[in-house]
């Protein structure tokens, strides 16, 4: 008698598998053999082939950026019925933005639970803050304190960014029940004193969720996670820094790396 067929489970994905495998492929391998680690006390296994060809660039393509909303200052959130329904227990860096008379925080998030979860998608994450407008309008805010606003286009890192609002969108819609029609990603430039603050409102429409379906896809069918060797990447790589990359196009000169790289390019 044949043994009936069992599908194998779908890879769980995060926002953040999204944007490292949009910046490399054998990064976000690393990163999950690296956790296997934390967990079980042996490297998880690792796909990418030894004789693999290292790529240029990415074969994640990227995601629709027509309709973004570019703002230099401060985001304001203080409409009388704007509440905070979501808050990440686990970031301690972001500012206070409501006082507690405007925090509502959601049952779903009041026993612990912190984590938005899209069992559909096989697909899970926290953005920093989810907010909820009087009108009952939802988004979820991403707050980048180390950023420099300085331009919205002159910053390599901002694809990312639109990557990881358009992924913690998707979450918030299945978490909440509601489609946000946008996210934001907050620039604080916190150790430039708030000089270079800015946000980006980012939309989610029909386009954004189809991109989003399909790199899921993508990275869960690629067998190769091929390395994207490059200076700026390669320079604030985490597993680079444990000497697991073979590729790796630069010495780890540590996590905001990338960060002074782009203040070199400051206007
Ligand atoms: S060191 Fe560079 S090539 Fe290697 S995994 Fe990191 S980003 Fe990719």
């Amino acid at each position: 008698m044949l043994a009936p067929l069992v599908a194998p489970p779908v890879e769980h994905l995060t926002p953040h598998d999204l944007v490292t495998y949009f910046r490399c492929p054998h990064e976000m391998e690393l990163v999950h053999a690296v956790h296997a680690q934390r967990v079980t006390g042996t490297l998880g296994p690792v796909r990418t082939p030894l004789d693999v060809i290292p790529l240029h660039h990415s074969p994640l393509f990227s995601p629709p950026l027509g309709e973004i909303s570019v703002n230099e200052g401060r985001l304001d959130l203080f409409d009388d019925g704007d509440r905070l329904i979501y808050l990440d227990p686990g970031e301690d860096d972001i500012p206070m933005l409501f006082p507690p008379e405007r925090m509502q925080i959601d049952p779903k998030f009041t026993n612990g639970q912190s984590t938005l979860t899209d069992p559909e998608w096989g697909f899970a994450g926290r953005p920093d803050l989810v907010v909820r407008r009087q009108d009952g309008v939802l988004f979820p805010v991403e707050y980048k304190e180390t950023h420099l606003f300085g331009g919205y286009h002159q910053a390599h890192g901002r694809l990312f960014d639109t990557i990881q609002a358009i992924a913690e969108c998707r979450l918030v819609h299945v978490t909440f029940g509601r489609r946000p029609a946008y996210g934001i990603v907050l620039y604080g430039d916190e150790s430039g004193g708030g000089e270079h603050e800015g946000w980006v409102q980012i939309p989610y429409g029909d386009a954004e969720e189809r991109w989003l379906k399909v790199a899921m896809d993508q990275v869960r069918q690629d067998r190769t996670r091929a390395p994207v060797p490059a200076l700026r990447t390669c320079g604030s790589c985490e597993p680079n820094e444990e000497g697991l990359c073979r590729f790796a196009a630069a010495r780890y000169e540590g996590p905001h790396h990338h960060q002074a790289f782009l203040a070199t390019r400051r206007p």
